[in-house]
């Protein structure tokens, strides 16, 4: 029996995600269940499982010849385990055994969730075509990935490309990762929300203080909310340029809830990376919003099983 398939896990704090995907990135077969998330780590693990066992269960399992995971992370994919921040039962938790377990024994490839966005925007959306870019997701944490010569580079434990904790303020707010001024602590949804609240900006009568929110009144031209997504940017840029002179990426691609924003936040991100991405080398440097929308984590968790071994092109 031909093995052109392979099943995608997406682990998120909210709901985990399971389907059957074929080798042209289509999705034939899902499942889904929300995530127990404050629930001990076995109970979190049977809703993994109850996913798998629909997959399992159906004819086209016989041609699925591995397994890709994508998790809210820390993941380590050099040990098979993961401690997700918001599903606190989980810490060090062998979930690459435990997926082996229900699937008999197929191959499991674990990667961080931005490094499966990222896998998913270079297989079929914004980053289709080039050979070095940094993908990220700007949401309620700053995530990301990055592609290096051609392929994914999830690096040894599958965290490489973690732009949401790289410092930008050296004396800045401190961050919950322990470090201060990080990429995260700036530019996330609720820090965007935070800020603009703090520098006077007030909700509507709905009471929504979310990203979301304050990029609406910046588009009707509220000061304080410009000013809180022009802070965003700035941080943002400053990443994205110190990760392009570090390893020459050509394209930065933004996907997350605070990339909705749309111009609100790119045309002050292209702006501020006229200020620090200066040397020739990354001054072409383009920055695009992502095209893979919610299924990202599961087409991106399902490229890097099929690409363990080979680059997207291949495909
Ligand atoms: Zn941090």
């Amino acid at each position: 029996m031909q093995t052109d398939l392979v099943a995608a896990l997406d682990i998120g704090g909210t709901k985990i995600a399971g389907a059957l995907v074929d080798d042209h990135g289509r999705i034939l077969l899902r499942a889904q269940r929300p995530t127990p998330a404050k629930e001990d780590g076995d109970t979190v693990m049977r809703a993994v499982e109850d996913v798998l066992r629909e997959l399992t269960a159906a004819p086209l399992w016989v041609r699925a010849g591995a397994v890709g995971i994508g998790s809210a992370g820390p993941v380590d994919a050099s040990t098979g385990t993961v401690s997700p921040v918001n599903v606190p039962g989980w810490r060090d938790f062998p979930l690459v055994d435990r997926v082996r377990a229900v699937t008999g024994g197929l191959p499991v490839e674990l990667v961080g969730d931005g490094v499966a966005m990222t896998a998913a925007e270079h297989w079929q959306g914004a980053a289709q075509g080039h050979d070095n870019a940094l993908c990220m997701v700007v949401s309620t944490g700053v995530g990301g990935g990055l592609i290096l010569g051609g392929k994914l580079h999830p690096g040894p434990t599958g965290n490489a490309g973690h732009i949401g904790h790289i410092s930008v303020d050296l004396d800045g707010d401190p961050c919950p990762c322990g470090a201060r001024g990080c990429v995260e602590r700036i530019a996330s949804g609720p820090n965007i929300a935070r800020r603009a609240l703090d520098g006077g900006w007030r909700p509507g009568v709905d009471g929504d203080v979310s990203a979301a929110a304050v990029a609406a009144a910046a588009r009707a031209g509220d000061k304080v909310a410009i000013a809180s997504f022009e802070r965003a940017a700035q941080a943002l840029a400053a990443g994205i340029a110190a990760t392009a002179t570090l390893v020459e990426i050509d394209i930065a691609v933004i996907g997350g809830g605070v990339a909705k924003a749309g111009e609100v936040l790119f045309a002050p991100l292209r702006r501020s990376l006229r200020d620090y991405a200066t040397l020739s080398f990354v001054q072409r440097l383009t920055v695009a919003p992502a095209r893979m929308g919610t299924d990202a984590g599961l087409v991106g968790a399902a490229a890097a099983a099929l690409t363990r071994d080979r680059d997207v092109s291949a495909l």
